[in-house]
């Protein structure tokens, strides 16, 4: 038994040995290993077992073994990457975070809570709301995505308009590195000027450092009265216009500014027929302020806004945790639709984000292909949708035009979903060779034997 040997090398005595040094358990049956070959995203792969750890203790021990073994660790959380961040790359066991979800200790009064790495980001939000408060950073994904993925891909949602992302929303974090070292980064202190910051380079680290242990949220009290209304957007509106007006007004509380276009609002009213929306391009709005009278005042004042810029259709109030987590399916919605497709995620400054907006729909015109849009619009962040095989030519060419569109337009290659697999080549385009060898030469004292989710974000070099 101890010789004998699995397709990519490791012997099934080593699998057992990895059995033999953690208290959580280890999954190899066929049910088990099928729910991890992929994430969101189009990519997949098989891995070679799925270990769940219980503690810190366990998570050392797995990096000890994957050491001496030279297998890859991939940590995971609710798999929702849409990049690619949590699919198996070569002789892969992937760590799975999800059972780990407690949260541990809440102080409202300070405004942290510490949390364990599994915990989905939905139930946090309803674990704070008794005590007056939320955890800002919402993702289309909050009813799966846990903390640890929200850290490790450094996520937004709706309401970073108002509140920015996870980067923002972490005081501290305890980490396993794939050097073997447990590392605690930030403290409860509201603020710090310690050297450099080292737990603002692990949030977007994609797994690819260490395994994050607990993390100590900052968190945001509730505001009094919060209202959604989604407001039709007529065909000559010029979004990026809209953004900036939005954008540069002051004391209207507004904390969150999307978009979705007339297919992915004909979806989302389809599924969500209570809701009521209409099958038009429509802007999703949230307010937020102290009482009723002040909501109403800044609604007023929101909508004059955007009648200035030609939009002045009327607009219909919504329940925001319901238009939150409809918005976040408008993805999958969009699968059913038009079916497999390059599915991007870039930003812009805002000032550039018309050109962005046309430059996407002439991409599609000439490539000849269906293109959808929606996204986070008051951050000149988009996900233009292209029908077109993701892992194809064709698709791997629509996604080079995108994100070296927004590059060229002084924006990023990912505004929120990562690097994961899909955008390596594309890292280098946007950092240069001097902030990328830096990069490397980080992970390389972190993960000196290259086990920490092989394969993503950095380019070989
Ligand atoms: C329907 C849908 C809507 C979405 N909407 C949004 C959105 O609005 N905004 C947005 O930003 N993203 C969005 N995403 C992308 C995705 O949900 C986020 O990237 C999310 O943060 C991933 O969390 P997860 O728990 O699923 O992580 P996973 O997919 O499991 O992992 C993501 C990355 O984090 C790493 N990781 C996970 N846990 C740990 C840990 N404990 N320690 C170290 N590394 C870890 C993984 O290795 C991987 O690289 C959406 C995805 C879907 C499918």
């Amino acid at each position: 038994m101890g010789s004998r040997r699995s397709r990519t090398g490791v012997t099934v005595a080593g699998i057992a040995a990895l059995e033999r040094s953690v208290r959580g358990t280890v999954a190899r049956d066929p049910k088990s290993l099928a729910r991890v070959v992929s994430d969101a995203s189009p990519l997949s792969a098989p891995a070679l077992a799925v270990v769940a750890p219980v503690d810190a203790e366990d998570v050392l021990a797995i990096v000890a073994w994957a050491r001496k073994a030279r297998v890859g660790l991939v940590p995971r959380g609710g798999g929702t990457s849409l990049a690619g961040g949590a699919v198996p790359v070569g002789p892969t066991v992937v760590v799975d975070l999800a059972a780990w979800n407690t949260v541990v200790e809440v102080n409202a009064s300070e405004g942290w809570a510490r949390v364990g790495p599994g915990l989905v980001n939905l139930d946090f939000q309803r674990a704070l709301q008794p005590l007056g408060m939320f955890f800002p950073p919402n993702p289309g994904s909050w009813t799966r995505s846990t903390l640890g993925g929200n850290l490790g891909t450094n996520a937004s949602g709706p309401r970073s308009f108002r509140y920015g992302p996870t980067r923002t929303w972490i005081r501290a974090l305890e980490i396993v590195l794939g050097n073997g070292r447990r590392v605690r980064l930030g403290t409860r202190a509201l603020k710090r000027s310690a050297g450099p910051d080292l737990l603002s380079f692990v949030v977007g680290s994609e797994g690819t450092l260490g395994i994050v242990t607990e993390i100590t949220a900052r968190l945001a009290p509730l505001p009094q009265v919060r209202e959604a209304f989604v407001v039709p957007v007529p065909p000559t509106a010029r979004l990026g216009a809209v953004a900036s007006r939005l954008s540069q007004a002051a004391g209207t509380g507004l904390s969150a500014v999307e978009y979705v276009d007339g297919t992915c609002a004909s979806a989302m009213a389809e599924r969500r027929r209570s809701l009521h929306l209409t099958g038009e391009a429509l802007l999703l709005l949230e307010i937020e302020a102290d009482d009723a009278r002040q909501a109403a005042r800044r609604r007023a004042r929101v909508l004059e806004m955007l009648s200035s810029e030609g939009v002045s259709s009327p607009a219909t109030e919504v329940a925001p945790e319901a238009l939150w987590t409809l918005r976040g399916e408008a993805g999958t919605l969009l699968d059913a639709t038009i079916g497999p497709r390059v599915r991007e995620d870039v930003a812009v400054p805002l000032g550039r984000l018309d050109e962005l907006v046309e430059a996407l729909r002439r991409i599609a015109s000439e490539e000849g292909m269906g293109y959808h849009l929606y996204g986070h619009l008051g951050e000149g962040s988009l996900h233009p949708n292209f029908a077109v095989d993701p892992t194809g030519e064709r698709g791997n060419r629509v996604r080079a035009r995108v994100v070296r569109t927004a590059l060229a337009l002084g924006g990023t290659v990912s505004a929120e979903h990562g690097i994961g697999l899909l955008k390596v080549p594309f890292l280098v385009e946007e950092l240069g060779p001097g902030a990328v060898d830096w990069l490397v030469a980080v992970k390389r004292w972190c993960d000196p034997d290259g086990i920490l989710n092989p394969g993503k974000v950095y380019p070989e070099r």
